[in-house]
């Protein structure tokens, strides 16, 4: 019998409505598991023990009235860039250190109407920049396979507390990659949704055209569940799209493999650096899916190299512009000096750490006079170019499938000063976040040390119920 922290959500849903267990059990489980591990993996910032405690016994009286929702007494984290009302909100930046949000995310505001249970704020690369969570000024994550090993990032808290058991599912931003590659890294199911689909509104901005928020969790199930209640339109976040939102949940149980179309762009595959085991894993997982009557179609997206040197000026460049706000006055930790100049400089120099002041300076040079069209408008250009290259494959084919990182997790301090190698993981992941399309990664398996590997399944924009169909499939098929 697993410990209750274990369970998936489903599981845990079954039982709570039996009876079995309370949700003052589960949620206990839970902290008495963040409390072994904490110190070790550190992927919470903040532990809100009273408040989950507090909001498991209504939970409980829900059940006890029969008014369960779906997610009702289930324990989940919060990545610490995502707005919690009256929960420190900290990015993982010190210049945040005060920050208490006044007002909930929309997507955290749909969860916690479900009744669900927040066990508290996980760490992350500060803001969303970076790969590995060593970006946060509050330490990096270890890797709970592995604690010589990264988490992965930004969201690597948000990915260890789940691995981890310390929570059941956790919620996070995915900008460029921040929810799949660390899914990866840790084993577990991690899905970027389109742009369009999920509210922003009150996830910290990064980049505002390719920001998107996004469940984490043990199965695709649990994922399809969770990305049901998460979608849909919101007056508070213009970019959101009216398009109905499917119950994923019940897509993925009425699907054919027979009739399914797998692209696999040989560009990513033929990455030099892509690590052997990873390569072999997902091709043995296609040459799976060819056996069970799916369709497997070379296709190319050439302009897929250019993902990454687009995806770094359009980012800075709206970061630039985003993190402006953070200066102390306004928002955040304010330094004490003696004019209001020195007052702003103080606050932001000691306030973010070095990754997000590149990204400022970096942005800022971008969008100068006489340099806008030369890097940001040029960017855009070729993002169209991208953008059309995953619309011409998808004439063709359902889905694609490529691995989601080209190594599993890397050694903590193995990369962090060389700036470009960490840009350079993200290199499967940038161009589905460039484009504005889903993408899921789907733990398949480990290396021969014991690390994960993440497949990953992208689809057309609004294309959920056709990745999570094949995600559990790849389940089913072991
Ligand atoms: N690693 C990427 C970056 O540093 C992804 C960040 C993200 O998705 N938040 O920009």
């Amino acid at each position: 019998m697993k410990n209750l922290n274990e369970l998936t959500i489903e599981q845990a849903r079954a039982g709570l409505d039996k009876k079995e267990f309370t949700s003052v059990e589960l949620t206990q489980a839970c902290l008495d598991r963040i409390h072994d591990r904490n110190e070790e993996l550190n992927a919470f910032i903040t532990v809100t023990e009273e408040l989950a405690l507090e909001e498991a016994r209504k939970a409980d009286e829900m059940i006890a009235k029969g008014e369960q929702k779906m997610l009702t007494g289930i324990p989940y984290s919060v990545k610490d860039a995502i707005c919690t009302k009256d929960v420190r909100s900290t990015a993982s930046a010190k210049i945040l250190d005060n920050y208490v949000p006044p007002f909930d995310a929309t997507v955290i505001k749909n969860i916690r109407e479900q009744g669900a249970v927040l066990v508290g704020k996980t760490n992350c690369d500060a803001f969303g920049h970076g790969a590995s969570n060593e970006h946060s000024m509050y330490g990096p994550v270890k890797n709970p396979h592995d604690t010589r090993k990264v988490a992965g990032g930004s969201s690597g808290g948000a990915a260890a507390s789940v691995a981890d058991h310390q929570c059941l599912f956790a919620i996070a931003e995915d900008t460029g990659g921040s929810i799949r590659q660390p899914a990866a890294f840790c084993g577990i199911y991690g899905l970027r949704p389109s742009y369009g689909r999920n509210s922003r509104y009150g996830i910290m901005p990064m980049a505002s055209s390719l920001d998107t928020v996004g469940p984490m969790a043990k199965t695709a199930g649990d994922i399809a569940i969770l990305a049901e209640i998460m979608a849909g339109v919101d007056e508070r976040d213009a970019t959101t799209v009216p398009e109905v939102v499917p119950s994923y949940k019940d897509e993925i149980e009425k699907f054919e493999i027979k009739n399914l179309k797998i692209g696999i762009p040989k560009e990513y595959f033929e990455l030099e650096g892509l690590d052997a085991e990873v390569k072999e894993a997902v091709e043995n997982k296609i040459e799976e899916l060819k056996k069970q009557g799916a369709e497997i179609v070379p296709v190319s997206l050439p302009y897929t190299k250019y993902a990454i040197p687009v995806y770094y000026i359009a980012v800075p460049s709206e970061d630039s512009s985003n993190l402006g706000r953070i200066d102390g006055i306004r928002y955040g930790v304010q330094s004490d000096r003696e004019n209001l100049y020195d007052t702003y400089a103080h606050s932001r120099a000691h306030g973010f750490p070095e990754e997000v002041k590149r990204r400022i300076m970096v942005g800022t040079y971008a969008l100068s006079a006489g340099y806008y069209d030369a890097y940001y408008r040029k960017a855009q250009k070729v993002r169209t170019l991208i953008i059309q290259d995953f619309e011409n494959v998808f004439q063709n084919v359902d889905v694609l499938i490529t691995p989601t990182s080209p190594f599993p997790a890397f050694g903590i301090g193995e990369k962090k000063d060389d700036v470009i190698a960490m840009y350079l993981a993200d290199v499967f992941v940038s161009p589905g976040a460039v484009a504005g399309i889903p993408g899921i990664s789907v733990p398949i398996g480990n290396t021969k040390d014991g690390l994960p590997i993440g497949l990953q399944i992208m689809g057309p924009r609004m294309g959920e119920s056709k990745i999570l169909q094949v995600a559990e499939r790849m389940r089913i098929s072991g």
